[in-house]
């Protein structure tokens, strides 16, 4: 089985597009799990739900996902994610707002377990150190977890010191006996100073999962956003990966 992992698309078909076709291109593709924030920041929110809805793929909700059902408020966002979030509430057909509201938090499948922040706070806390890391863990009832939420592709063992390890373009990670927690980074709005569209790559015959990075249109993403009147930073930083 081959699976895309994908975390944080926020509303930008054109990442999501380029990496799915990514991941087919290296072979057939049996699934695709996301960990959250699906929505918010850009400006193709329905064509993204569409997307995962077609292919089947495994889903939790994100804080993003959440403020644009208004099943969460925007008090804690900061002004441009809240506007976008209000955007995103008005643009929303009511199939999609049913598609977020029904998301569940936690999702186990197979040896892995899908959260969009943490166990210990699944929809807002950013997993940043190993202290965070090993309250996780000790909530976490499969071998390997894939978080989103920080934007930033990340692994971390459990032994022998839970330690946070930035993952690279073309990595890979032999999965073992230690239990991982696992970041494939953003799709639709990276920051680590790298533009491109992340996602990872499962391989459960190799006992695998590969990072990968992925050009896609930026120009056509930063265009709609403008079009829709979304904030302009939400368009100039995908150009830059922050
Ligand atoms: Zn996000």
């Amino acid at each position: 089985m081959r699976v895309a992992i994908v975390s944080d698309i926020h509303s930008n078909i054109e990442a999501l597009d380029a990496a799915l076709a990514h991941a087919e291109a290296s072979g057939a593709l049996d699934a695709v799990w996301c960990t959250g924030d699906i929505v918010g920041y850009g400006a193709d929110p329905i064509p993204v739900i569409a997307r995962l809805r077609a292919l089947g793929a495994v889903c939790v909700a994100g804080n993003h996902d959440l403020a644009a059902i208004a099943m969460i408020g925007v008090r804690d966002f900061n002004p441009v994610a809240a506007e976008a979030a209000l955007w995103t509430a008005t643009a929303l057909d009511a199939a999609s707002r049913a598609y977020l509201r029904e998301l569940p938090l936690i999702a186990s499948v197979g040896d892995f377990t899908l959260v969009h922040g943490t166990l210990r706070r699944p929809e807002w806390e950013y997993l940043l150190d190993g202290l965070q890391a090993e309250a996780h863990f000790a909530l976490q009832t499969t071998p390997y977890s894939i978080v989103g939420h920080t934007h930033v592709a990340m692994h971390c063992a459990e032994a022998p010191v839970a330690t946070l390890v930035d993952a690279a373009d073309g990595e890979t990670l032999a999965l073992g006996e230690t239990r991982l927690i696992l970041n494939p980074g953003s799709v639709g709005q990276p920051r680590d100073g790298d533009p491109r569209a992340g996602y990872m790559l499962y391989d459960d015959a190799a006992g695998t999962v590969t990072w990968h990075r992925v050009e896609y249109d930026i120009a056509a993403a930063q265009r709609k956003i403008i079009a829709a009147g979304l904030p302009e930073m939400l368009a100039t930083r995908l150009a830059h990966g922050i």
